[in-house]
């Protein structure tokens, strides 16, 4: 279990990039460390490395997340991070901002025209349709872990390599699979510890949503002076996000929008309300928002978010992970017709969250005996008792680097194991080692062959080391 302390840890309160400039520019990508830190080479901006001092909070959430996909029974799949640029153009869609500014699309020494994946969906479908999924027994329910790539605009939550895991349902239609992922995602974050809430909408069918945004695009040009520039052109090229607008004049123009729930036909109406009526049922808190599109043209019917309860979640770089169904995706992509839905969580997101409401991850458990040499000889025995105590499952500490036996004792007591082992050039003769009880100082001397037994013992009773048997340190040479 995770444990909550008030304290905060000092690492990680990265400091987001602080420029706001549009990203044609090259000053943007001109990091202040860059600048500062002559001669080493620095990261790019928007890249960041996790240090050894997050990876327990890291493990912590990707141990959440593999528990939860065991017991949903979800397979795992790895994707390739590098892929035909055509496969993400196809489905997320020109017009979009992932594919119209944020892919890292290159031309690869083959002349291929290929791009870092933004996102893994497309991929999955992809894997489904390459792999003959359609005749597994369905669902095929798949996750997947690993980095993302978007040359967004670098700021606080948003990197340019980001890892999500995710969570997608191949094959069945019925709006318990939407249901039960939103439970799943939400599980995820519960068992983490964290409070959090579902943000719901249905953008319906591609038919439907194409009458609505007949009206939408109508309204919003009657206003087109009140427009920002982005705004002007998301109306021209994806008139659906100006529903997630953030300028305050397209905010306020909203108030007065058609709503895409106004224009679900039946059968969209009828799997939305089902959806709603699987959460009530088993009490998800959710909140209906009206304006939650998803900046992806693939999703159709469900589109959800899973938002901080409490929090300023209202702004989507807040959203922890995000989803929908997307019935039309394979079928894009060359295959049957098959429903599908899933959803991904940002990893960082969550470890930010987790950092910010103060739960830090469970301590690893600190070994209880330590290793302390004198010479090589006593050395290379150290590194056979080394492995006989992993394999014994005792975690040992060692020095291997000091050679003074004062501070090497030292560092035993500052890790504050149990038992320190003292290994001489004399005990290398006779084949023995000696014992150190930590706290009462005593010492025993014992048959080398038998000290993974006798500490295993030790360990385990409590019963510490003879006193009778003591021998100065400064007898050991
Ligand atoms: P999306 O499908 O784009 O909504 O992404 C799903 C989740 O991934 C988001 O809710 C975030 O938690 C995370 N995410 C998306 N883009 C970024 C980014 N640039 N940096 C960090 N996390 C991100």
């Amino acid at each position: 279990m995770p444990t909550k302390k008030s304290t905060k840890n000092k690492e990680e309160k990265s400091t987001p990039a602080k420029s706001q400039k549009p990203m044609e520019s090259t000053e943007d990508d001109v990091d202040e460390k860059e600048k500062k830190v002559k001669g080493a080479p620095t990261l790019l901006r928007g890249f960041r490395d996790i240090l050894p001092e997050e990876q327990g909070r890291w493990n912590m959430i990707r141990d959440a997340i593999r528990d939860i996909a065991e017991a949903y029974t979800f397979d795992r799949i790895d994707l390739p991070i590098l892929e035909r640029s055509d496969l993400f153009l196809r489905t997320i869609g020109k017009g979009t901002d992932i594919v119209d500014k944020e892919m890292y699309v290159f031309t690869d020494p083959s002349n291929r025209s290929v791009a870092l994946r933004p996102e893994a969906t497309a991929s999955a479908a992809r894997a489904y349709v390459n792999h003959g999924m359609l005749d597994r027994p369905q669902p095929v329910k798949l996750w997947y872990m690993g980095p993302m790539f978007r040359h967004d605009r670098p700021q606080a939550g948003r990197y340019r390599q980001f890892y999500q895991a995710g969570f997608e349902s191949f094959g069945v239609d019925e709006p318990i699979v939407d249901a039960q992922l939103i439970v799943l995602g939400l599980q995820i974050l519960k068992d983490l510890g964290l409070d959090v809430k579902v943000q719901i909408n249905s953008i319906g069918t591609f038919e439907c949503r194409q009458a609505y945004l007949a009206e939408l695009v109508a309204y919003f040009r009657q206003h087109r002076s009140k427009l920002c520039e982005e705004d002007k052109k998301r109306l021209q090229k994806n008139p659906l996000r100006l529903l997630d607008s953030k300028d305050p004049a397209t905010v306020e123009l909203l108030d007065g929008a058609p709503q895409i729930l106004d224009w679900l036909d039946d059968k969209s109406k009828e799997h939305f309300m089902k959806v709603l009526e699987f959460m009530e049922e088993i009490e998800v808190p959710f909140e209906l928002n009206p304006y939650l599109v998803r900046g992806l043209d693939y999703y159709t019917h469900t589109v959800f978010e899973f938002v901080l309860a409490g929090g300023d979640g209202e702004k989507s770089q807040n959203a922890l992970g995000g989803g929908g169904r997307y019935d039309g995706l394979v079928e894009l992509l060359g295959g049957r017709p098959t429903p599908a839905c899933g959803f991904a969580l940002g990893i960082e997101r969550i470890a930010r969250a987790l950092l910010d409401a103060g739960i830090d991850p469970p301590q690893r458990p600190q070994p209880a005996v330590f290793f302390a040499q004198l010479g090589d000889a006593s050395r290379r025995v150290g590194l056979k008792l080394f492995e006989e105590f992993r394999q014994a499952g005792i975690p040992m500490a060692e020095a291997f680097g000091k050679n003074a036996l004062k501070g090497q004792l030292e560092a035993a007591n500052k890790l504050g194991v149990q038992l320190t082992l003292i290994l001489g050039q004399k005990e290398v003769l006779d084949e023995t080692i000696i014992i150190r009880d930590m706290e009462s100082g005593a010492q025993e001397i014992v048959d080398v062959k038998k000290v993974v037994a006798l500490v295993q013992k030790k360990l385990h009773s409590d019963e510490g080391v003879a006193p009778n048997t003591q021998a100065p340190i400064s007898d050991i040479k």
